[in-house]
């Protein structure tokens, strides 16, 4: 039985005191429910943030992270830095960072094994072009994401990660990918899982959707079989419409 996980990436955004105010809006919203409860905010405010969440059971995770121990690797930060902090997961592979940032699936692999072997849960995103999708090419992008990102990674490590699928075109548009769209990736990653693994790690690894997920949304995408849970943008941005999303899932 796969917990869900509402996991939400702040970005770029927010100031200390209104990261911290959010933190508490969260740490309030989550509960003791059957959901676990995930934000991941910029660098500069995990230590806030982590503060403004300790009474309660929401975990605090990086947006990113680089694959190197320490050294001169300026502006750029380390797995050893996110798990001093107490971080537990680490968001890898997002779209913005591959198409904006242009990080490639090698790098990203780099990232994932830095993580793993840190102790830190990779969050992989993967997730095909509206013109990729319009091609019929979805699953063959998605697919080489997960063969590129996962190279050397044991059925062992995949245990610790979780994968999101995040379809670009909807990712911060408005444009959600209907359950049925979401459904069938997240069905032919799980087969994808089972043949490059096994069923037993197919069957456990979380699968969240990810693209415009908000509380009007959520509860049809939640009630899809493979689909464990939201990683959420925008929404994540209110104390209320992510505590919404949570509750769709289950809290
Ligand atoms: C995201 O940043 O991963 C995301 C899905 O953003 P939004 O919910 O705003 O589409």
């Amino acid at each position: 039985m796969r917990r869900p996980l509402i996991a939400g990436n702040w970005k770029m955004n927010l100031k200390r005191d209104e990261a911290v105010d959010l933190a508490r809006g969260v740490g309030a919203a989550a509960g003791d429910g059957e959901v676990d409860v995930l934000v991941c905010p910029t660098f500069v405010h995990l230590d806030s943030v982590f503060s403004a969440v300790s009474d309660s059971k929401v975990a605090v995770g990086g947006q990113d992270v680089y694959f190197e121990g320490n050294g001169a690797f300026t502006g750029e930060t380390s797995t050893e830095m996110l798990k001093d902090l107490g971080c537990e997961f680490v968001i890898l592979g997002h779209s913005e960072r591959r198409n904006v940032i242009g990080e490639c699936d090698k790098l990203i692999n780099q990232k994932l094994h830095a993580a793993l072997a840190a102790g830190l849960k990779p969050i992989l995103c993967v997730g095909e072009l509206l013109e990729e999708r319009e091609s019929g090419k979805t699953m063959e992008v998605v697919q080489s994401q997960m063969d590129g990102s996962l190279e050397g990674v044991s059925a062992d490590q995949m245990a610790e990660v979780v994968v999101a699928y995040e379809p670009v075109w909807a990712i911060g548009t408005g444009k959600t990918a209907s359950p049925e769209q979401a459904q069938e990736v997240h069905a032919d990653l799980r087969t994808l899982l089972a043949t490059r693994y096994n069923q037993e790690v197919a069957d456990g690894v979380r699968i969240l959707y990810g693209g415009s997920v908000k509380p009007a949304n959520a509860a049809e995408l939640m009630a899809c079989p493979d689909i464990d849970g939201a990683l959420v943008g925008g929404a994540a941005l209110k104390a209320d419409s992510f505590a919404a999303i949570i509750e769709a899932a289950g809290a």
